[in-house]
Parts: structure tokens; sequence; C-alpha cells
């Protein structure tokens, strides 16, 4: 027998005729020999709702009482969920996050789970009950309500597959997997069967909005088996999992094409090249809580260099004042910036132990005229900054070029 923990999204429980549809498939699940412990969201758009009605008092609502609204949805699904198992004649109980002791500390609207006390969900699966467990939610040292942020149903999810060292984590969702890349870009875009935690994040983060990022984060940490299936479909999904040496063999070179529309640019041009001009030109941008993404310095010429960072589009004026006033101060020739650029990048653990993919990418770009505007490295991707206007063209080009729409050859 195995325990499966089990995560419906808000898509997946966005109507009562959809949450009878999750039902039956739990009893499938538990008739088929199983324990199941599932995670909802909030019915979808509910969230949404919900924050639009605080914002109307206030457009910032104190965090304490924004969580005690937002935290609301997932407690309408839990219980219509299990009204529902009940009906069919499945024993099944609801609890919301602080009922099952899931503690977060007290970072409000972005709060991080400390611990879960498993010991009531263990209880409830021994006499035979389907348990059902708002996600979103938890509960501070102090007893205050508090949530883990947008789409943190899937952190909850993980989370109790790790507190009960359950066999898999399942997150059922609107799509069947994830994808090379998007698929309404590249229709020719292909299903992974197995990724890995870190391809996962650095898809994650680069805008494959699939998983909420924490979730992959934990689950790489804690060993959780995760699997993203689609609710109503029946399909293997994707399996998130490590670099084994097992199926190094069969795992393609790279695994996806990721990309982020929302990246702006900012240049800093003749500033003096010595000690210290790094954390002259950031340390304000960080004072001024933007977050930094790519950063480049040029090599120094006549004792001068050029410093190009991206930002997040939303944070692009706010930098660019902060960087003409920085600029000012250590008598920079000028600054430049442009808000129409993104960041697209090739993803991929196989890159460890191959050469040639950089320039594989770059030939790729340059066959359809493409300027490269930024580069930038790690151990298993490659990013490029190019116009805006050639998104879509360079996603096609790299997809086709790394071959991922034919499947690995074993
Ligand atoms: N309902 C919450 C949201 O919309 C959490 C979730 O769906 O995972 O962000
Ligand atoms: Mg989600």
């Amino acid at each position: 027998m195995a325990l499966i923990v089990q995560k419906y999204g808000g898509t997946s429980v966005g109507t009562v005729d959809k949450i009878q549809g999750v039902a039956d498939k739990i009893i499938a699940t538990k008739n088929a020999g199983n324990d199941v412990v599932v995670v909802v969201s909030a019915m979808s758009g509910e969230t949404n709702r919900l924050i639009d009605l605080t914002k109307k008092i206030d457009p910032n609502p104190d965090p304490r009482e924004y969580d005690v609204v937002i935290a609301t949805g997932e407690q309408v699904t839990i219980g219509l969920l299990c009204i529902a198992l009940i009906k069919r004649g499945c024993p099944a109980r609801s609890y919301t996050g602080s009922q099952v002791h899931i503690l977060t500390d007290s970072a409000h609207t972005k709060a991080r789970i400390l611990d879960i006390d498993e010991a009531r969900v263990r209880q409830d699966l021994k006499e035979g009950r389907i348990v059902v467990v708002a996600g979103f939610q938890g509960v501070d040292q102090l007893g205050s309500i508090t949530t883990l942020g947008r789409g943190g149903s899937d952190t909850t999810g993980v989370a109790l597959a790790a507190a009960l060292k359950a066999d898999e984590c399942q997150i059922y969702t609107d799509v069947d997997g994830v994808y090379t890349t998007d698929p309404r870009i590249v229709p020719q875009a292909r299903r992974l069967d197995r990724i890995t935690f870190e391809e996962m994040l650095e898809l994650a983060s680069l805008g494959s909005k699939v998983l909420q990022i924490r979730s992959v984060e934990f689950a790489g940490k804690y060993g959780v088996k995760l699997r993203v299936l689609h609710s109503f479909q029946d399909g293997p999904g994707t399996l998130i999992t490590y670099d084994d040496e097992e199926h190094k063999m069969e795992d393609p070179i790279i695994s996806g094409i990721a990309f982020n529309r929302d990246e702006a640019k900012l240049t800093v041009a003749g500033v003096p090249d010595k000690p210290g001009i790094a954390s002259q030109i950031l340390g304000p941008i960080g004072k001024a809580n933007i977050e930094v993404d790519m950063i480049i310095q040029n090599v120094g010429v006549d004792g001068l260099t050029d410093f190009t960072f991206t930002v997040h589009r939303n944070d692009y004026d706010k930098a660019l004042k902060v960087l003409q006033d920085t600029a000012k101060k250590l008598g920079a020739r000028e600054v430049s910036g442009d808000n129409t650029i993104v960041k697209v990048s090739v993803v991929g653990v196989g890159m460890r132990s191959h050469a040639g993919i950089a320039s594989t990418m770059f030939e790729a770009l340059a066959k359809e005229a493409i300027n490269i505007r930024m580069i930038s490295t790690s151990e298993i991707k490659i990013s490029v900054v190019v116009d805006e206007k050639y998104m879509e063209l360079a996603v096609r080009a790299l997809h086709d070029a790394f071959h991922l729409e034919k499947m690995p050859t074993v």
C-alpha cells in the first residue's frame, strides 16, 4: 500500500461539478489500495476576488488581516470536497492549515513552513479516512493565520508529503506535465517524462509557471517524488526527480527553452574602473528593494568601464532614477536603459558533460539575424537577452536547433 499526496489546483476545483470529478478520482486512487491525503487550492478566481475586496478598503492592507481574508478560499473547497466524498460513501475529514499545525514563520503573505505535526493525519488514515487539507495557509507561533505566497498550495502539498514520507506527491493541474517550452509559442513542444529538480527550478524561475518555485526547492531538499499531472486527462505526467546515474544515458542534453518577458536592462557607462564600483552601483539598487538578475561589467579601457544589469520590468523606472543619482556621484559618462528586452534560456543538466551547447545556441540565433544583447551562463543554463520583438522567433529557433520536438533517443 502506498501513501499518496494529491494536490488539486484552482482550475481543478473551479466548479461544483469539477469538485465532484475530483472526488471520484480520489476514491479511485483509494480503491486501488492507497492511503490518500489531498491538498486543495481555492476555486479558480476566488483568491483574486478576495484580494480585490481587501484592496477596496486599503490598497496596502494590514498583512495579518489580509491573510485572514485571503486564506478563506481554501476553507470552502476542503469542505465541499469532503461533502462530495462522504456523499459517495467515502469517509473523509477536512482540516485548515492551523488544525493540522502547519507551523510557519510570521512573514505574512509569504510565510515559510517550519514544521507540520502529522500525527492527526496519520490517525485519520489509520481509521480509513481520506484527509483533505487546505493549501496555501498555516499558523504562526502566535496563532495568527498566515499564507504562503501565490501558488502556495503546491508547497503545502510537498511539505505534507515530506512530513508523511509519502511515496509520491501528485500535483494535478490544467496542463498534462512540464513541456520543453510553452506550447502556445511552439506547438511542437513536447511533454517531458522526467526533469530534474535543478532544471525545474531554472524553468520555473525563468517563467514556466507550472509549479510554485518554493515547492520545487522543498521537494529537492526533502527528496519528495513530485509528479505534475492533468486533473481530467489520463497520462503519466512529468516526474520531477534527481539527476541519477540510472537515467543519465536516456536524459536529453537540453530539457527545455525558458523565457521571461518581465526584464529590463540598465547601463551606466564610463565609470572609474576601481575597487568598490560594483557595490557603489548596486548597493543603492538593493537598498531600494530592487532585485537584480544578470550583471555584466566590461573589461576596463583607459581606467573606465561600463556596467550593465537587468531588473524586473516593474522596477525599471525606479531603478533608472536610483542609477542616475549614483552616476552623478561617480561622475559617470551616461546612463541608459531599455525596458523592451526579454531573456531566453536553454536549460539542461546534460550541459555539464557536453561541450558546444553555447555555439549551437548562438548559431541558431545568428541564422535568424537575432542580435544578442547580453549573455550569462550557469552550470546548467545559458541565457541571452534579446529585443522583445524577437522572443517568439528565438524560442522557436532554439527549440528547433536542439531538436526538442523529437523523442530523445534511448
Ligand atoms: N489560492 C492560492 C492562490 O491563488 C494558492 C494556490 O492556488 O496555490 O495563489
Ligand atoms: Mg497553482
